[in-house]
């Protein structure tokens, strides 16, 4: 048996590790990363925009004992509660031994993500094509959702108030909607555009339709027969346009990646890649010492503005409604609370490397990934976690034997971007990022490693138990 060297020794006592996670994995826990992440892809085929993750978030957690929360009731530990906010973002909750006073543990994720969303009075005819206008919604490079099959989603809202559910295109008997782009040879002017600009938004156009209602005294035919259409299969007329909610997302349905199996491929990963874990977290907790609260939020993409955003009160009412309760106030309960903003960081590309800075940045596959600030030009919208509670979630991680690394957004400089840390941290909760690394993050399929993703879930257990 060969004895290691002095500097070997050294090393190991002095020295981080920086390098797959794989190496020294076990057998059984790479096993149940595979497993966990077939939940998690049935999640992401089943709830592509927020309403629908929504939806499917409280299915899952009412099948395992989450009723909603009703004012006035009083709920002892162990409870399982949730409050769902419009539809678009809910808040689930299992009630501790001890009273809220001492704090909760918040796991934030959002279930928004970048798509095209169709424009009030999104239907036209053209040169006998019809098709809808569209605004983009949160940051993409607009030139990567053309040619890509596409899908609709979303509800018309009727005046009486009757909501009428859209999904066409995610089922292979289904037609799919594409955003048609120039073909090369004729691009020469197109090329000479910056690459924020080959395609503008006013381009992002999606092709629904070409044949014409037979009847040959009228224009805009095209048009109305997709108008037709649309009336017969859901009763609506171009008005009820004006009052629905419809999004344009990647048709593919999510899938491994790689000869082995080892990373999924998926639109819409950030940042279900932190909502699933967070909601089968908080699902699978019992009665923790301290309330457990997983939110799944709307409108991060957009800058959580809004009242299904996390820059809302819903948070803060949330975690003040269980104070009440239990006559507690509720700047004494946020301000001993902690929080996981559960988001996702962008994975070194072996292509891309010379926008990260290697010694801070985050790589697929050493787990999930912890970020202490985020922001752009010197550390600007962000909320840079205290050293204090960094080391309580080491502390944490390292104690429950979790994977994790520490990561930044890119170079200093390089861009940057933001989270909903800031606005829970703004509330006095001690907040950090933490999440899963994306390659190819806002793109209409994103890459994720199963491993990591199941370490977010052991994370986010871990922090709520
Ligand atoms: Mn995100
Ligand atoms: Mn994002």
């Amino acid at each position: 048996m060969s004895e290691k060297s002095a500097a070997a020794l050294l090393k190991e006592k002095l020295c981080m590790q920086r390098k797959s996670a794989l190496l020294s994995a076990d057998e059984k826990t790479v096993n149940d990363a595979f497993v966990f992440c077939e939940g998690y892809k049935k999640f992401l085929d089943d709830a592509k925009t927020e309403r629908e993750a929504n939806e499917v978030s409280i299915a899952l957690a009412k099948e395992n004992g989450f009723v909603p929360y009703v004012e006035g009731e009083t709920y002892k530990a162990g409870d399982r509660v949730y409050f769902d906010n419009h539809g678009k973002a809910v808040a689930f909750a299992v009630i501790g031994k001890e009273t809220v006073e001492k704090g909760v543990n918040i796991t934030a994720a959002h279930i928004d993500s970048p798509r095209l969303d169709l424009k009030p009075n999104p239907l036209y005819e053209e040169i006998d094509l019809a098709l809808f206008k569209t605004h983009y919604y949160g940051g993409i490079k607009k030139y990567q959702w053309t040619a890509v099959p596409m899908a609709l989603h979303g509800v018309f809202v009727k005046k009486d108030g009757s909501v009428i559910k859209v999904c066409i295109g995610e089922n292979d008997d289904e037609p799919k909607f594409i955003v048609n782009d120039l073909l090369p040879h004729l691009a020469q002017e197109q090329y000479k555009r910056s690459v924020g600009e080959v395609i503008r938004g006013e381009e992002l156009n999606v092709l629904v339709g070409s044949m014409p209602f037979k009847d040959d005294k009228e224009s805009g035919l095209v048009k109305l027969n997709i108008l037709n259409i649309l009336y017969e299969k859901y009763g609506i007329t171009e008005h009820d346009f004006l009052s629905a909610e419809l999004e344009c997302v990647p048709a593919a349905k999510a899938c491994d990646i790689g000869f082995d199996r080892s990373m999924i491929g998926a639109y819409g990963q950030d940042d279900r890649v932190c909502a699933y874990p967070a909601l089968r977290a908080i699902i699978d907790v019992k009665t923790p010492e301290k309330t457990a609260i997983a939110i799944l939020a709307d409108k991060e993409e957009i800058g959580s503005d809004g009242n299904t955003g996390l820059n809302s009160a819903f948070l803060k009412y949330v975690v003040g409604d269980l104070a009440r309760m239990q006559g507690v106030e509720v700047s004494v309960a946020l301000r001993n609370s902690k929080c996981l903003s559960a988001d996702v960081n962008a994975a070194t590309d072996p292509t891309f490397q010379d926008v990260m800075e290697r010694n801070n940045a985050c790589h697929i596959n050493r787990g999930v990934c912890v970020t202490k600030y985020t922001g752009a030009r010197g550390k600007s919208g962000t909320s840079d976690a205290n050293a204090e509670y960094v080391a309580y979630v080491r502390n944490m991680l390292d104690g429950a034997n979790i994977s994790w690394q520490s990561g930044e957004l890119g170079k200093v400089d390089a861009g940057g971007g933001g989270t909903v840390a800031m606005y829970i941290a703004n509330l006095g909760v001690d907040v950090i990022d933490l999440g899963v690394p994306v390659l190819s993050m806002h793109a209409p399929i994103e890459t994720t490693s199963k491993y990591d993703v199941y370490m977010c879930y052991r994370a986010m257990y871990e922090f709520c138990k």
